[in-house]
């Protein structure tokens, strides 16, 4: 059966439940998620114009599964951090389950991501700068957590289409 490539909206109380971790037995599955994503993607790319990355809960799919596309494909397999930098940043960041709102938040500078590869594989990066914010957002879909709930404070949103006000470059 053909998975959803319908990504989930702010409001939908799917996007704030932990997802499960993948079992080694359900790697065949990976493949058909892995291509529902990268077609979710792809579809915000062409409405919206940018879209880096995607977390399987984002589809209603509970599962450890993040999905980046941004020079090659990536997929990142039941993802912890085994570290990360002291030193946060501040920037306005965006989700494709809110298009329309930027959210100003706190990143660490710097972060190491373990996870499995496609082919279950571990593999560890070191990560810095846009990757380093990019997947700390998306390891976030995994524990149901949202942009909107690290907020800063109260004036830590916007509407996209003010996003020449905020200093927003993506
Ligand atoms: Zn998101």
């Amino acid at each position: 059966m053909p998975l959803s490539t319908q990504i989930l909206l702010l409001g939908d109380s799917r996007l704030y439940q932990v997802s499960e971790e993948v079992k080694k037995k359900d790697t065949d599955q990976i493949s058909t998620i892995v291509a529902s994503l990268h077609d979710a993607l792809m579809n915000f790319r062409r409405q919206y114009g940018r879209g880096r990355a995607i977390a399987a809960p984002q589809l209603g799919i509970m599962k450890r599964i993040m999905y980046m596309c941004i020079d090659t494909p990536t997929v990142f397999i039941n993802p912890s951090f085994t570290w990360k930098s002291s030193e946060m940043y501040e920037l306005w960041d965006d989700c494709m389950s809110f298009p329309e709102l930027l959210v100003k938040v706190k990143r660490h500078k710097a972060c190491r991501l373990s996870f499995y590869d496609q082919s279950w594989h571990k593999q560890e990066w070191d990560l810095t700068g846009d990757l380093s914010e990019l997947l700390q957002h998306e390891y976030d879909h995994l524990d149901g957590i949202l942009a909107t709930m690290r907020a800063i404070d109260g004036r830590s949103f916007a509407l996209a289409s003010q996003k020449h006000l905020v200093g927003f470059t993506r």
